[in-house]
C-alpha cells in the first residue's frame, strides 16, 4: 500500500514538495488556507488587466523544468518562457539611465560608455561572481548543510579558497572594491534586496545573485509569472495529488515524538509523513503548540517586505522596459530607514514592473499593468495607514521627477499589498518576503533545517527554511527533502 503524506501550503515550495513526494511513491493531500494554488507567486484580473502579484524575475528555469522531467514530461508541453535582453532598465536621479543587458560584453559595454568604470571591470566581476556560485552551489545552495557537508571533498575545496568567496566582506565593500562609480556599485548592491537583505551588511557571497541573472540569464513565461504555477498545479492534478483548498491546518499532530497527521476544522487525518511549506516561525507558533520557535531563529532578523501598489495604466511608456528601477539618491540611507527605523524610506527606491511589456494581453491595448514596489520593513505594529499614504504621494512624486510623467492622472485604479496583508494572505511571518535576512555572515547557515530534529517524519519546505526565500531556492528545499525521505525509507 502506497505510505501518505500531508503538505501544508500550495505555496510554489509546497507544490514542488508534492510532486518529489508523489515521485517517490507517496499518496500525496495538499491543505491550502487560500482558495487557490501559489502563496505569494500570485495574480488577480480587473477591467481587462492582469497583475502578477508577487515575484516578477524568474531565474534558474531548469529547477521548474526538473519537476516535469520527474514524470516523463516536456516542460514546453507545459508552460514556455524567454529570455529577456534587457533584463532591467536602472534611472538614476542625475539622469542617467543605464540598460541592464542580460549578456555580459553589453551590459559590460553600456556601463563603460556611460560611466567611468573600464568594460573589463564588469566582466570580471561577474567572472568573480560566478567563481564563488560554483564553490557555493553543489556546498549549500543545493544540498543540506550538515555534518556530512564536511565530510564532502566540495566542500573543502570551497573551504581552502575561502577568500573568493568574500564571506568577510560586506556586499557594498566588495563592490566597492570592483567599481569606482557609486551608480554602478548601487546597481550591484540592488542584489542584496533580492533576499530581503541589506547591502550594508550581508556578506559578499550573495553577489552569486548577479550570476544568476547575468551569466545565466532572467527570464519570463510567456503567459506571465503565475503561469508557474498553474503548469505545475496542472502537473500535479494529472499525478492524482489531492488537493484541499479553504482547509487551514491548525495542528500538526504528533505521538512518540512522530508527526502522524494532521488536523483542520474539518477532521483529524492520519498521514504516514508531513512536510510543511508554512512560514516556519508560523508552524512552531501555531501548529505545534507544544513546541517553541528554536532560539536560534528567534535571534535572527526578519528579510524586508514590500509595499506594492498595482495601478491600470491608461497610457503606454515606450521609454519603460518590463523591470525598471528608479533609484533613491542615498542607498545607504534608505536601509537605515529600513531595518534600523524600520520605516519606510523618505525617498524609496521605486520598482515598476509591466509584464503587459512582455504580454500584450495582460493590459487592454494603448494601457499598462504598473506593479509599483518599494522595499519595506517587515510588521512591527508601525501605523500603515499613515506610512502608506505618505509614501504613495512620494513614489508619485519621484516618477514625476525621473520619468517626466504625471502619472496620477493616469491611473484607471488602484490596489494595494502591503507587509500586514502578506502575513494574513500567506502566513509568512511579520510580512518577509524571504523568512530571515542574511545580514550577517553566518545568517545563511542558521536557516531552520528542512527537517524536524525532535520529530520524526516532520519536514519542512520553502522561503523561511534552508536554503532560503527566491523560487530557485524553494524549489531546491523541496528537492533536499525528498533526499532526506528517500535516503531514510532505503538506508
Ligand atoms: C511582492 C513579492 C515579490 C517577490 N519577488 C520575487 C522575485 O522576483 N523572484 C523570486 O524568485 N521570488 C520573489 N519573491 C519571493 C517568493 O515569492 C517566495 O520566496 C516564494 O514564492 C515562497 O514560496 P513558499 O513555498 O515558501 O511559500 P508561500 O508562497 O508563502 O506559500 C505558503 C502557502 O502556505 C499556505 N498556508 C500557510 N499556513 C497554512 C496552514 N496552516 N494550512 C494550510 N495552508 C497554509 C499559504 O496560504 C500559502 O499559500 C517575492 C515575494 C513577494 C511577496
Amino acid at each position: 500500500m502506497e505510505k501518505k503524506a500531508a503538505v501544508i501550503g500550495a505555496g510554489i515550495g509546497g507544490l514542488a514538495a508534492g510532486l518529489r513526494l508523489r515521485h517517490l511513491g507517496f499518496q500525496v493531500t495538499i491543505f491550502e488556507s487560500s482558495g487557490k494554488a501559489g502563496g505569494k507567486i500570485n495574480e488577480f484580473r480587473h477591467n481587462g488587466f492582469r497583475f502578477d502579484m508577487g515575484p516578477s524575475l524568474f531565474t534558474l528555469p531548469e529547477l521548474v523544468d526538473e519537476l516535469f522531467g520527474l514524470f516523463g514530461k516536456k516542460p514546453e508541453d507545459y508552460i514556455r518562457y524567454d529570455k529577456l535582453d534587457v533584463i532591467t532598465k536602472y534611472f538614476y536621479e542625475d539622469g542617467l539611465i543605464l540598460n541592464a543587458y542580460s549578456n555580459v560584453n553589453k551590459l559590460a559595454e553600456e556601463i563603460g560608455s556611460k560611466t567611468n568604470v573600464p568594460p573589463e571591470a564588469t566582466k570580471k566581476y561577474l567572472r568573480d561572481a560566478a567563481t564563488t556560485y560554483d564553490l557555493t552551489a553543489d556546498n549549500f545552495i543545493f544540498k543540506p548543510f550538515n555534518s556530512e557537508t564536511l565530510k564532502s571533498k566540495k566542500f573543502w575545496k570551497a573551504a581552502l579558497r575561502i577568500r573568493k568567496l568574500n564571506v568577510t566582506k560586506t556586499m557594498h565593500e566588495l563592490n566597492k572594491k570592483y567599481f569606482g562609480d557609486a551608480r554602478v556599485v548601487q546597481l550591484f548592491d540592488r542584489y542584496a534586496t533580492y533576499n530581503g537583505s541589506n547591502p550594508y551588511q550581508t556578506p559578499g557571497t550573495l553577489s552569486v545573485i548577479s550570476h544568476l541573472e547575468h551569466n545565466l540569464g532572467a527570464f519570463f513565461p510567456e503567459k506571465g509569472m503565475y503561469q508557474i504555477v498553474e503548469s505545475i498545479y496542472r502537473l500535479a492534478q494529472e499525478q492524482g495529488i489531492e488537493f484541499r483548498f479553504n482547509e487551514k491546518v491548525q495542528e500538526i499532530r504528533t505521538a512518540k515524538g512522530k508527526a502522524i497527521g494532521v488536523s483542520t476544522p474539518e477532521g483529524s487525518y492520519d498521514f504516514d509523513l508531513v512536510v510543511s511549506d508554512a512560514d516556519i516561525f508560523t508552524v512552531y507558533k501555531k501548529l505545534l503548540p507544544d513546541k517553541d520557535v528554536p532560539a536560534i531563529q528567534r535571534k535572527q532578523e526578519r528579510s524586508s517586505s514590500a509595499l506594492i501598489l498595482y495601478w491600470g495604466i491608461s497610457k503606454e511608456h515606450p521609454e519603460l522596459e518590463m523591470h525598471n528601477i528608479l533609484f533613491s539618491d542615498d542607498y545607504k540611507k534608505e536601509f537605515e530607514q529600513l531595518f534600523n527605523a524600520k520605516e519606510l524610506p523618505e525617498d524609496p527606491t521605486v520598482y515598476i514592473f509591466i509584464s503587459s511589456k512582455q504580454v500584450p494581453a495582460d493590459a487592454p491595448q494603448g494601457h499598462e499593468n504598473w506593479f509599483v514596489m518599494i522595499n519595506a520593513p517587515a510588521d512591527a505594529g508601525q501605523d500603515w495607514e499613515q506610512e502608506i499614504a505618505a509614501a504613495r504621494t512620494r513614489i508619485i512624486r519621484k516618477i514625476r521627477r525621473v520619468l517626466k510623467t504625471d502619472i496620477e492622472n493616469h491611473i484607471l485604479f488602484e490596489r494595494q499589498l502591503d507587509p500586514v496583508m502578506i502575513e494574513r494572505k500567506t502566513g509568512s511571518y511579520k510580512g518577509a518576503l524571504y523568512g530571515n535576512s542574511s545580514n550577517n555572515k553566518f545568517a545563511a547557515f542558521l536557516r531552520h533545517k528542512n527537517y524536524s530534529s525532535g520529530i520524526k517524519n516532520l519536514y519542512f519546505v520553502g522561503g523561511s527554511v534552508h536554503p532560503g526565500g527566491g523560487i530557485p531556492l524553494c524549489l531546491s528545499s523541496a528537492k533536499m527533502m525528498s533526499e532526506l525521505i528517500d535516503k531514510t525509507s532505503t538506508s
